[in-house]
């Protein structure tokens, strides 16, 4: 089940205001998919550990982590692309050694589709192939064919486990920096009528003149009444620019990998790195007109820069919370003009 509303339209872009409803209440868009209202969990790790069957005995995900709002879950390619040690992508699946043990796995789209149901995901995606950067067209083509073959059979999947109360079912849009093939792919996905659509495959490397002709590109052919979901993109000034393209939703582990590497963001295109050893006595918050807890409950650079030096894991709470704060609190901005 999904439902979306558009509140509001801007004139002089594609940008809009609106509000998406699953099985577990709703959230405002444009949303980062990290914070307050839903959140994102990664299929890839979750069932090498604790595995989906551990997590359907705690009744699900919701319960597991005490979240009684919406889930996401990603189909965990991306991260088997990325993370695992072997991987052979076949017509019906990618085989993957884990990146944990070693150990071999093989994910069907069926099966993607089957471990997101027993985590009991609010929005799900099927598994797709993200084809690396730079990439043949030739590459790209075959990455197209088997996320459009694997988007059906995910379709038919979630049919067949469910009719009522369904979890939403996104299409992933893939092609690499080809925009025919990224049409192509648009086009097909359009006609199996998803709940919403993703852009992947974007933010791997390609330059940033090459990702927004993607997005610009596929700004006209996405249908304008389902949600959109940029994956991967978390730069502050990117979600400026791709929510004036109509991008509704996003997801990027950028806040939380900064964080954990000393950087904090404070303008949309300042970040400051508290590594630096004139921080030492800073007295300082991050940002004295921030209120998330850390800056509120006054946490000084200096104390901060000494909590990196000692590797204390404080920080990256600390840090985290900060940056994840000022995505949402930039979103919240973008909402209220
Ligand atoms: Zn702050």
């Amino acid at each position: 089940m999904l439902k979306f509303q558009i509140l509001k339209n801007s004139r002089k872009s594609s940008f809009r205001i609106g509000k998406i409803t699953t099985l577990h209440g709703s959230f405002s868009t444009p949303a980062f998919n990290l914070g307050t209202e839903i959140i994102l969990a990664n299929t890839y790790h979750l069932y090498l550990r604790p595995g989906e069957k551990n997590i359907k005995k705690m009744n699900g995900l919701h319960q597991f982590m005490n979240w009684d709002k919406p889930l996401l879950t990603d189909s965990g390619g991306f991260q088997v692309f990325s993370l695992a040690k072997m991987r052979k992508i076949k017509e019906d699946g990618v085989e993957f050694s884990s990146h944990i043990d070693g150990s071999k796995h093989f994910l069907t789209s069926e099966k993607v589709i089957d471990i997101q149901y027993a985590l009991g995901a609010d929005i799900m995606m099927p598994l797709d192939y993200c084809a690396t950067y730079p990439c043949s067209y030739k590459e790209a083509e075959r990455a197209v064919r088997l996320t459009l073959a694997w988007a059906r059979r995910s379709r038919e999947r979630l049919d067949k486990l469910t009719s009522k109360d369904r979890p939403a079912l996104f299409g992933i849009v893939q092609g690499s920096t080809f925009s025919d093939l990224r049409e192509y792919c648009a086009r097909e996905l359009i006609k199996l009528n998803f709940d919403g659509y993703a852009i992947g495959g974007l933010a791997v490397g390609e330059p940033k003149k090459e990702e927004w002709k993607i997005i610009r590109h596929l700004d006209k052919i996405l249908p304008k009444d389902k949600p959109r979901y940029l994956m991967g993109v978390g730069d502050p000034e990117d979600l400026i620019t791709a929510t004036k393209l109509g991008i509704d939703m996003f997801d990027c582990v950028l806040p939380t990998r900064l964080a954990r590497h000393g950087v904090v963001f404070q303008t949309k295109n300042l970040k400051l790195n508290l590594l630096k050893s004139e921080l030492k006595t800073d007295k300082n918050p991050i940002d004295k007109n921030c209120s998330c807890y850390t800056c509120k409950n006054n946490f000084s650079r200096g104390y901060l820069h000494h909590l990196i030096k000692e590797k204390e894991i404080l920080c990256h709470r600390l840090l985290t919370i900060h940056n994840l704060y000022f995505i949402q609190n930039l979103l919240k901005q973008i909402i209220n003009g």
